[in-house]
């Protein structure tokens, strides 16, 4: 691994603030309709943790899928695969899907198409981070945490090298 620094960028107490806003907003929307909650793995699994939590209704269901986009480093694959499948149907659903980031919008879009095609019957995305400059495909995010710039992040799920999701913040990985 070559050298880097590690710039705090997020810390985990805003992150928890921002999913009880979320959650909130999210609860208010659904008015009372079952919310079937697909969280992506890796990534989201943390902050899909907090914001599910704060969603305060008994109609929440719950399944993950793990996507493969990037090859391990920083940079995308633009090939997007499901590695791990959901569990339980999706027909019929209104499912939110849990990301970490959205950067090209390739894997949210493509996974979006993917469970429109299983029958859900609406799919919204929640978002942990936006990264908007990094944005190849015409997607908009229904909730968005954070707005980021355009860099390389870790922690709080997001992974370099498959190291680093344990941090308990959103940090700029920045290579020397
Ligand atoms: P997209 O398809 O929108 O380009 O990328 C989505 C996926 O790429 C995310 O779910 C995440 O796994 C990964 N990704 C995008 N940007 C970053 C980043 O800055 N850091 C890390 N660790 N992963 C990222």
């Amino acid at each position: 691994m070559s050298d880097y620094k590690i710039k705090k960028l997020i810390s985990g107490d805003e992150i928890q603030i921002r999913a009880k806003e979320m959650g909130r907003k999210i609860a208010g929307d659904f008015e009372g309709r079952p919310i079937h909650v697909v969280v992506v793995q890796l990534g989201a699994w943390m902050f899909g943790a907090d914001l599910i939590k704060n969603i305060p209704t008994n109609q929440l269901t719950l399944d993950s899928i793990q996507l493969s986009s990037y090859k391990g480093d920083t940079e995308s694959c633009g090939l997007v695969t499901v590695v791990r499948d959901l569990v339980r149907r999706v027909k019929g659903q209104d499912v939110l899907v849990v990301e970490d980031i959205v950067d090209t919008g390739r894997t949210i879009s493509e996974l979006q198409k993917n469970l429109k095609r299983r029958g859900a019957a609406s799919v919204q995305v929640a978002t942990m981070l936006n990264k908007q400059d990094g944005r190849e495909i015409d997607f908009e995010p229904d909730y968005v945490g954070f707005e980021i710039q355009d860099c390389f992040v870790i922690g709080y799920g997001l992974d370099y090298q498959e190291r680093f999701r344990n941090l308990p913040y959103v940090a700029e990985m920045v290579f020397c």
